[in-house]
Order: C-alpha cells, then structure tokens, then sequence
C-alpha cells in the first residue's frame, strides 16, 4: 500500500506513522526526518536546509523532491509519505516521479486537528535523538523522565518546536500545504480523518476504511 499522510504541524502525522508502519509494514519516508539526517551528517543539502527548517519555512522544492525521488526508488513494496508534498508544486512532482516508477498512491489521508490540539502537541512534544520515538510530557510522557522508553536515548524539543517558529510553520502550511488538499480532492484520493483523537483512535478509523 502507497499513502501519503497530509495535515499541520502537530496533526500526528510522525506519531500515526510508526503505528501504520508497524500494521501494515510499510516504510515509513518522513522528508523531515530525511532533512534533519542531512544537517545530522553536515551533508550540504543538510547545510542549506537548515535556515529554512530553524526559521519555520520551506526548503526549495527541488532539494526535497530529489531526496524523495532518490528515495522512493530504493524502496520495494509499500510506504507512507509524512510531510511530502507540502506544496502543490510537490504534488504534481510526486505524480510525475510516480509515473516513472509505474505506482499510484492508494490514498491520502488529511489530519485534519484544531489549533488548540496542535499547539498542546507542539508544546509538549519530545523527540528521542537515536532512534526518533515521540513522547509527550503530558500525554505520552516516557517513563524515565528525558530517556527513550525505546532505546534509552535522550529526549530533546525541536528547535522549531518553539513558540514562534511554531507560529510561522502554521502560517506556511495554511498559505501552501493546505490548497494540496483541493488537489487530491479533486482527484477523489482524499480520506479526511478527526486528527484531535488520539493516534491509535486514528490508526482504528484508518484500517477499518481499508476493512483491515
Ligand atoms: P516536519 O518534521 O515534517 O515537521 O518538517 C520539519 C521541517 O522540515 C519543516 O518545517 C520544513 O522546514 C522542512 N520540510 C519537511 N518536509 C518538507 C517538504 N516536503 N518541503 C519543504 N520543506 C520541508
């Protein structure tokens, strides 16, 4: 199975897909995840996108479709795209790569949460520097406070997981990611879900559409 997890900062996108990837063993492809790797590794793909991410904006399309395509094309059997495309130049890049590969996206699904819930998320949200687990203070905490329940890694909060840069992230998915979700609309590909449930209430909904 192909599918593409659409929604804001804070939807629950990277949370959902460790849950599908598990049900469903797909891979998972987070472009976040993949840049932050790059800038890990002082790659200079990495170099150039970290001022956009530490500022809250875009990195340039091109950067990002590449190391999608690069990607997609190592990878036999299904997947999950988090956070790509993000802007409606991406989607018709990712129709286009698609082609060429000879695939089509089974869905894609909009999180679709309130301000309120994506602002609680983004607040609390802790990250595990090994292995990339999420936990949140209040409604995930782990159990050893700022340890990986998973690997026993140390947690830390995105740097752009701060007031203001949260507030600028918001902005840049309402004025560019949002209109994507018109495009696949129209296309009759969009499932949206309630994303203020919890992951596993979502993940429930998700594989029943699919009468898993
Ligand atoms: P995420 O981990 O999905 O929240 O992404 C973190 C940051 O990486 C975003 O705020 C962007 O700066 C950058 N980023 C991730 N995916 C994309 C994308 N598809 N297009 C452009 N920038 C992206």
């Amino acid at each position: 199975m192909k599918l593409v997890l659409l929604g804001p900062p804070g939807a629950g996108k990277g949370s959902l897909a460790a849950l599908l990837k598990k049900s469903l063993g797909l891979a998972h492809i987070s472009t976040g995840d993949l840049l932050r790797e790059e800038i890990k590794n002082h790659t200079a793909l990495g170099q150039e996108a970290k001022s956009y991410i530490d500022q809250g904006g875009l990195v340039p399309d091109e950067l990002v479709t590449r190391l999608v395509e690069h990607k997609l094309k190592t990878i036999q059997g299904g997947y999950l795209l988090d956070g790509f495309p993000r802007t409606e130049r991406q989607a018709k890049d990712l129709d286009q790569i698609l082609a060429r590969l000879k695939q089509t996206l089974d869905s894609v699904i909009y999180l679709n949460a309130t301000l309120s819930v994506i602002i609680d998320r983004l607040a609390g949200r802790r990250v595990c520097k090994s292995c990339g687990a999420l936990f949140h203070i209040k409604n995930k905490p782990s159990q050893k406070e700022g340890i990986c329940d998973l690997c026993q890694g140390q947690l830390y909060q995105r740097p752009d997981d701060n007031e203001a840069t949260v507030k600028e992230r918001m902005r840049v998915y309402l004025e560019n990611t949002k209109p994507i979700i018109h495009y696949y609309e129209e296309q009759n590909r969009l499932m949206t879900v309630d994303a203020d449930k919890d992951s596993e209430d979502v993940e429930k909904i998700i594989l029943k559409s699919f009468d898993l």
